[in-house]
């Protein structure tokens, strides 16, 4: 459980580390950053600030929080901030940071486990359509084996009823070739259905 804290110390050192904070909303929580450290198997505390993984991040200019300010605030506890971020949506999971990071901190898994943690919590998706787009990309790989572009993005327009959005590229994305009319199963379709088992079954625990 969760102990809420104010100090004035630890916002001090977050607008040292170049956030901006409102002292009359700060809430922190001292066991996220122990939580997030054991899901994610991370040593968050091994951070130094070094900006390496947010100056290599290729959406970096789309997030609200950079990659190494998320980290900073999982240290600190700033839970709610962090859980209804955009930049945890934003997040294209390139491992971009990761490889970069000179402690290997794996920070694209961090911010996976934070997207499990703020849908597990309710918090609203700090992207509205992206969690949708998350839930059709897994959805299409469960059923095929690999993505079928077409059943994934017909879900997806259906369910955030964006159906005129990006109506233009899809078309030329179909003309090239690179939508297939028809979905294509891999050969070990099994392996792979019991891997989303294993998931199911872990996340039931
Ligand atoms: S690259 Fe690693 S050490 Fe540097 S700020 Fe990012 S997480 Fe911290
Ligand atoms: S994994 Fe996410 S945070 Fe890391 S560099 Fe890629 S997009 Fe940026």
């Amino acid at each position: 459980m969760g102990v809420i804290l104010r100090t004035e110390k630890a916002v001090e050192k977050l607008e040292a580390s170049g956030l901006q904070t409102d002292k009359s909303i700060i809430n922190l929580d001292e066991s996220f950053a122990r939580h997030i450290g054991l899901l994610s198997g991370q040593s968050l505390a091994e951070c130094y600030q070094c900006v390496k993984c947010s100056a290599g991040c290729p959406v970096a200019s789309a997030m609200d929080i950079l990659p190494h300010q998320i980290i900073r605030m999982v240290q600190y506890g700033i839970k709610e901030t962090v859980l209804s971020s955009q930049t945890i949506w934003i997040c294209a999971s390139c491992y971009t940071c990761s490889v970069r990071c000179p402690n290997g901190i794996d920070i694209a898994h961090i911010m996976d486990v934070l997207r499990q943690i703020s849908l597990a919590e309710g918090f609203p998706p700090g992207e509205k359509n992206v969690p949708e787009f998350h839930s059709a990309f897994l959805s299409s790989v469960k059923k095929t084996g690999r993505v079928y572009e077409l059943g994934m993005l017909a879900r997806y327009k259906f369910r955030t009823g964006t159906f005129m959005q990006d109506m233009k590229l899809g078309a030329k994305m179909f003309l090239k070739g690179k939508i297939k009319l028809l979905p294509h199963k891999i050969r070990r379709l099994g392996e792979v259905r019991r891997m989303f088992q294993a998931a199911s079954n872990r996340e039931s625990k």
